[in-house]
């Protein structure tokens, strides 16, 4: 469906030096893939995107769609849109119109559909991305999510062959992250050519077809989402994969904030859609603070630890100064015991120079 050989783009900075920043793209998207782009912020994910559609033209290269180079002089610009939809970070909605006409504004004016057309097929696709309900009023009573549901509803509303998502989900509260992956989730299963730019991985490895690595202004690597995130190839792709991510809580004294941490640990747990995760870690934390450990007498830490690789999300626990386990039979509360135990998939105990520690797998 779409060739993309040798493409590159230079800028030039205002004091006229110049910039590559894609340098040699190449790739083939076929009908019904679905292929999310990852790689390190200002690689040039964005601007392969907007070279795509010609929002942004690259500077050289070729971009065949159907076999036809669409960077030729009088290839049809308005026919190229429509047939590449593109859902941007920040929603773009018109804020003086209502949700029911940022849908049907284009099917009337470029598809030249009838307002009464326009409208019923508007109904049908905010259905399906749950915003019919919200089609008289204004995009600024919208939350972020809804804003982003709308906006794709206005996307297939121009019937595209092809949607570009451009991070469509980072500049939503953690909390809306999950309904507009769900939105995009449902179009992969209907089908829908996708490009995902996103640092979702989780859903990048759960919805993608394959799974582009971008790095240095090129392709580095691509291949099924089991090849990249599994058994990446090469060595940049390898430390983008396995970097881990952390969250940690110091406990020095009693008088430490555990409900503030447990706002972190939502956050947490949505960025990385550790969804199901986040009940129990909270759980395990407050059994283990409140009943297990005297915590106004000992110093400890707590990190959540989550590994994109192979999704795993441990909690290690750390008290300062203490030999002994919290959960040994001498010491603990057998009732908190088990909830810390039943909650988590594996624990692990060791003693260790600077305290006692445990690991909970979740
Ligand atoms: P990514 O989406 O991977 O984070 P971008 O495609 O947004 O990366 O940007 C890649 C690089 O190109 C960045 O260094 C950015 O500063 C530069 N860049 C992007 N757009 C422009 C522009 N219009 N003019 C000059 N430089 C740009
Ligand atoms: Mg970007």
């Amino acid at each position: 469906m779409i060739s993309v050989r040798h493409l590159s783009k230079t800028y030039t900075t205002p004091t006229g030096e110049s910039f590559q920043v894609l340098k040699d793209v190449n790739c083939d998207i076929d009908k019904g893939e679905v292929i999310s782009i990852i790689g390190p912020s200002g690689t040039g994910k964005s601007t392969f995107l907007r070279a795509l559609n010609l929002l942004d033209p690259p500077t050289g290269g070729e971009i065949l769609v159907d076999g036809e180079n669409i960077l030729e002089k009088g290839y049809p610009m308005n026919r190229l849109r429509q047939r590449m939809g593109m859902v941007f970070q920040s929603f773009n909605l018109f804020d003086h119109l209502t949700i029911l006409q940022n849908v049907t504004l284009a099917p009337i004016k470029l598809l030249k559909k009838s307002k009464q057309d326009a409208e019923a097929e508007a109904i049908q696709l905010l259905r399906k991305v749950g915003m019919a309900e919200k089609a008289n009023v204004y995009p600024a009573s919208l939350s972020g999510g809804q804003k982003q549901r709308v906006a794709i509803a206005r996307c297939l509303a121009m019937h595209p062959e092809i949607i570009l998502f451009d991070e469509p989900t980072s500049a939503l509260d953690p909390t809306m992250v999950g309904e507009v992956l769900s939105v995009i989730r449902q179009l992969a299963k209907e089908g829908m050519t996708m490009l995902i730019v996103t640092h979702e991985m989780k859903f990048a490895k759960d919805v993608s077809s394959r799974i582009f690595f971008m790095n240095k202004g090129i392709i580095y690597e691509d291949g099924t989402p089991e090849q990249i995130f599994d058994h990446p190839q090469r060595e940049d792709t390898q430390t983008f994969i396995h970097r881990i991510r952390s969250l940690r809580l110091d406990v020095t004294g009693a008088d430490y904030d555990m409900y503030g941490f447990f706002t972190e640990v939502d956050l947490f747990c949505t960025k990385y859609a550790l969804y199901d995760k986040c009940e129990p870690v909270k759980h395990v934390i407050e059994e283990m603070l409140n009943t297990l450990i005297a915590t106004n007498e000992r110093p400890l830490n707590v990190e959540l630890v989550f590994s994109e690789m192979d999704y795993s999300l441990n909690m290690n626990i750390t008290i300062r100064g203490m030999h002994e386990s919290p959960l040994s039979r001498k010491l603990a509360d057998e009732i908190a015991v088990s909830i810390v135990r039943g909650m988590s998939k594996s624990v692990t105990e060791e003693d260790q120079p600077d305290g006692f520690k445990i690991v909970f797998g979740f």
